[in-house]
């Protein structure tokens, strides 16, 4: 076994300038110097592969990784892309959604896959989320398949949380309207023995570099089990190409995973599991651990959360985050505007029966969750909510 696997994250205690300031004794929102001096022999020699064979984009470390990637989804196929946004785009084109096609998803996820829709000059028609899981809610979903026309569904894994694909996928059955996932928060999460992006009709993941599994800049990928599906994204993804220089389909872009991040997010894949393990261990010990009143912690999950991001609600916000930056504690906010509040859609009066994505977005608060926090590091964090 590595070393970076399981519960070895990078210690803040081994001298690696820890200490030596003031900076060092905060606890920041992500650490990627931590992460990259954890990894950084096995993307070394990833890089060093990519720079000696002098091919660099579309090429052996592409399809090794998507080979992999597909086989660790438990799909069939894999296609790299430029970044996760463009993976929910080639996505959805590849599945039929245009111009005109009207969308369900949610508006308290960032406003990636509303970019993704516009982008193809479809519409959002957005519903609420549950309060507790912050994922689509059901029942709404069902209103919203009932009453209005409808082209495809994407279910957005929230703050790596897998959402119950099955009961979406039997919505989704009564309209007839393939399912889309947008799995960015959300690699490797299981439920019922499978992983996310192995349910719907195709899914999205990013790369980005604070994503559980991330590259060296941007990237993404689009799974799926249908053959003609990826067919088409590999089209899409490079100008629309049939063949070298024939353009078989319309609507294609530049948009390729290169060999330098294939290679290292080939390198870093196996080590997934055992972070998302640190990190669902970190998240288990906050739902446990915080115990003031004025702070909802999420339920303890097991491997259906791989705790991408730990978010409580708060309704004094502003209160508890001048509390924990006092402590040296970093916090972020996903997100403070709803998609339906932000300035493109603002005038579109998209905005009836979002009462609990509107409620949410002035009061959840992100805590520090990544592998390389150090145990001392979370009961710090802990103990500063605590004692607020
Ligand atoms: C990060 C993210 C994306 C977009 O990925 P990029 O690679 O930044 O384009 C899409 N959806 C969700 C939920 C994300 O967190």
């Amino acid at each position: 076994m590595h070393p970076l696997d399981g519960y070895s994250p990078c210690p803040s205690t081994d001298g690696l300038g820890v200490g030596l300031d003031e900076a060092a004794d905060r606890i920041l929102i992500n650490d990627l110097a931590r992460h990259a001096r954890s990894t950084e022999s096995v993307v070394q020699a990833a890089v060093e592969r990519v720079l000696k064979r002098g091919w660099y984009v579309l090429g052996e470390e592409g399809e090794s990784f998507e080979r992999d990637f597909a086989d660790y989804c438990g799909t069939t196929h894999c296609v790299g892309v430029a970044n996760g946004t463009d993976a929910i785009e080639l996505g959805l084109r590849a599945l039929g959604v245009g111009t005109g096609s009207r969308v369900a998803t949610v508006a308290n996820a960032g406003f990636y896959t509303t970019t993704a829709l516009l982008a193809l000059g479809a519409l959002p028609v957005f519903v609420d989320v549950n309060w507790d899981t912050k994922l689509m809610d059901l029942a709404q979903l069902r209103r919203v398949v009932d009453g209005e026309r409808l082209d495809a569904i994407v279910v957005t894994h929230l703050f790596g949380l897998l959402h119950d694909m099955e009961a979406v996928l039997a919505i989704a059955a009564r309209a007839g309207v393939p399912v889309f996932e947008d799995c960015a928060q959300a690699h490797g999460a299981v439920r019922d023995g499978r992983r996310a992006g192995g349910f719907g009709a195709a899914a999205a993941f990013s790369f980005y570099p604070t994503k559980n599994l991330g590259a060296l800049g941007d990237g993404g990928a689009v799974v799926t089990g249908d053959a003609d599906v990826a067919t088409q994204l590999r089209r899409l993804r490079q100008y629309g190409w049939e063949s070298k220089y024939q353009v078989g389909l319309g609507g294609g872009r530049n948009s390729r995973l290169d060999e330098l991040q294939a290679a290292v997010l080939r390198a870093k894949l196996p080590f997934l599991d055992g972070w998302n393990r640190r990190r669902r261990d970190i998240a288990t010990r906050y739902s446990q651990e915080i115990t003031h009143p004025r702070v909802q912690c999420p339920p303890v999950h097991g491997e259906e959360f791989v705790a991408h991001l730990y978010v409580v609600v708060c309704d004094e916000r502003e209160a508890l985050r001048a509390r924990l930056a006092g402590a040296g504690v970093a916090t972020d906010v996903h997100y403070p505007v709803p998609d339906h509040r932000q300035r493109p859609l603002a005038d579109l009066g998209l905005r009836q029966g979002l009462a609990a994505t509107d409620d949410l977005a002035g009061s959840v608060v992100t805590l520090p969750c990544y592998p390389e926090l150090s145990d001392a590091e979370v009961t710090r964090v802990i103990s500063s909510i605590n004692t607020w």
